[in-house]
């Protein structure tokens, strides 16, 4: 077998290179977007990826979608209705749906085949997109957040890097719609991406938060995955402070099951490391 065979090289910024073990190629289409392919490995499961970027792998796919859904429902303080932009493979609404308080959750994914190749290969991972709860729309989550009459209590923007239909996701004029289909006490949560690769993304992203939101910080998390480990969600809310408004009580007398999200995580994840901390601009 030939080393293209054994391997999947992940280029990332053209200066470092994850390699996964493959098993086998298992999917590759082209939508008007993108590239969507999926490869077994042989020790991080499927993984799922965008125009050669790795979105999920089913090893530790828990880790980013408990924590960019967990850390905003836990805190809303009766969170009902939640809007997911992007999430096309449904691990961000399967963990939105745990929490009982939640009667729908729309899913706005720019792109069909993201969706379509997620039920059929990664079902534990787009397990929910059937739920009665849910709502899959297949349009551009910029459009619908201008055009949009509904209103939301939680935002959570789960999308692909700053390009290509990502790219206004990160633009002041979205996060003012944002913030227009947000509700008084409504919270909005970002995939902001590496604090070691991508800082320069996190600090405009951090200044749009900043002069839409009057609570706006970012929190970390680290996985097997994503180039560097350290990985960074932007928050912003119409009041809620994200530490101080955290009752700890609620995750413990939820008793859900979750394998990385709990109390103690939530509150040190919002502890930056200093070049972040400043970066944020806290
Ligand atoms: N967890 C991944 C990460 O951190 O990069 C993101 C997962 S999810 C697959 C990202 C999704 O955002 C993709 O399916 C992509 O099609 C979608 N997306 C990008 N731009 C979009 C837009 N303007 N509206 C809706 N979905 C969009």
């Amino acid at each position: 077998m030939s080393d293209a065979n054994l391997w999947l090289d992940e280029v990332y910024q053209g200066v470092v290179r994850t390699g996964f073990r493959l098993k086998r190629r298992v999917f590759k289409g082209k939508s008007p977007f993108q590239t969507v392919e999926v490869v077994e490995t042989a020790g991080h499961g499927k993984l799922l990826l965008i125009d050669g970027m790795t979105m999920v792998s089913e090893r530790d796919e828990f880790v980013y979608h408990e924590m960019i859904a967990h850390v905003p429902l836990f805190l809303h303080p009766r969170p009902r209705r939640v809007l997911v932009i992007g999430g096309g493979d449904g691990g961000t609404v399967r963990e939105v749906l745990r929490h009982k308080t939640v009667e729908s959750c729309v899913l706005v994914e720019i792109d069909g085949l993201v969706v379509a190749t997620s039920k059929k290969y990664i079902p534990k991972t787009a397990s929910a997109l059937s739920s009665r709860r849910a709502q899959v729309r297949i349009e551009d989550g910029v459009k619908f957040v201008r055009e949009t009459s509904e209103r939301f209590d939680v935002v959570i923007v789960d999308s692909t890097e700053p390009f290509g239909p990502a790219k206004e996701l990160f633009g002041p004029t979205f996060y003012k719609d944002v913030r227009r289909v947000l509700t008084e006490r409504g919270i909005v949560v970002s995939q902001a991406g590496s604090p070691f690769y991508e800082l320069g993304t996190i600090k405009n992203l951090m200044k749009i938060l900043k002069a839409v939101f009057p609570v706006a910080d970012a929190y970390t998390f680290t996985n097997l995955t994503y180039p560097g480990g350290l990985w960074a969600f932007a928050y912003a809310s119409k009041g809620v402070h994200p530490v101080r408004h955290f009752n700890s009580a609620r995750v413990k007398s939820a008793q859900m099951p979750l394998q990385w999200y709990n109390a103690e995580i939530h509150a040190g994840a919002f502890a930056l490391p200093e070049f972040l901390r400043k970066a944020v601009g806290r």
